[in-house]
């Protein structure tokens, strides 16, 4: 049976490949391949344009955080053993923004403005979102 007959939740034909990426260790997002903007969610055309020419291209993999918040509550099966976890939306270099689980971070070290990279050792079949850390020097 192939991945994409036991879809993991959240995972559908639009971020199907974005998911594909990380389990090989990149981190790929939707860019127009008419206009070149990057965009996130993905879709079938360029929001910025409506080109359905849209490729999935290689991101710098870091960003910093634009907000954030702890989860008491296991919202994300995944995660339900780090309960409580810290979700945030990263800025990422390309402009995009994207939900986030923030890990290697305590609570009170998370701050608008962190620099963040992804991380992608844990991804597993039932992971939701994608993880970051923060940015190692
Ligand atoms: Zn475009």
């Amino acid at each position: 049976m192939s991945e994409y007959e036991k879809p993991a939740p959240r995972i559908n034909p639009d971020n199907a490949r974005f998911w594909e990426s990380a389990h090989e260790g990149t981190l790929r997002l939707p860019r127009c391949g008419d206009c070149r903007a990057w965009h996130w969610p993905p879709g079938p055309v360029c929001p910025d344009c409506f080109s359905g020419r849209i490729d999935w291209e290689e991101a710098q993999g870091h960003g910093t955080v634009s907000t954030w918040t702890v989860v008491h509550k296991d919202w994300f099966p995944a995660f339900r053993a780090e309960i409580p976890y810290a979700v945030a939306q990263i800025e990422l270099a390309e402009g995009v923004r994207v939900t986030a689980s923030i890990v290697e971070c305590p609570a009170e070290t998370l701050r608008v403005g962190l620099p963040v990279e992804v991380v992608f050792d844990r991804v597993t079949e039932s992971l939701t979102l994608p993880r970051f850390r923060p940015r190692r020097p």
